[in-house]
């Protein structure tokens, strides 16, 4: 990953071939003590790994897919999930055909990939809510 600080909580940079996406990004996050913010990624991979969430069964369907694609959008929030920062994404790619197919991701193998991430001031957490099964960010009231 190449990536500089544009201003005091924002960064900008890219990727580099071969990288796994959620891990590299979730490292960097981790090195720097980013808590809270928001990202936008852009470029191509050469495969992903989506999931779809069954909300009657609770659970995350995965979705492997072996072909390169346009990561036409990848976009997330990041929080504390049992400490530590997490990025949370969900991700639209484009097919050969211009057909796009998405969810929730898991993973990726970069071909080429450009990101923005933006800090937040105040740490988010995440909560395991009962009723949805999932973890959910609880911010907290000033
Ligand atoms: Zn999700």
């Amino acid at each position: 990953m190449k990536i500089s600080k544009q201003s005091e909580n924002e960064f900008f940079g890219r990727f580099e071939e071969n990288e796994e996406l959620v891990a590299k990004l979730t490292e960097f996050l981790e090195q720097n003590n980013i808590h809270s913010g928001v990202f936008s990624i852009i470029g191509s991979v050469k495969a992903s790994r989506i999931a779809f969430f069954d909300q009657k069964e609770k659970k995350y369907l995965e979705m492997p897919m072996d072909e390169p694609a346009e990561l036409l959008h990848c976009t997330g929030n990041i929080s504390l999930k049992d400490g530590k920062p997490f990025p949370h994404c969900h991700v639209v790619l484009g097919a050969r055909d211009g057909s796009a197919y998405g969810g929730h991701l898991l993973g990726a193998k970069v071909f080429v990939a450009e990101v923005y991430i933006k800090k937040f001031d105040k740490p988010v957490e995440r909560k395991f809510d009962e009723s949805t099964g999932l973890e959910l960010i609880e911010p907290k009231e000033d």
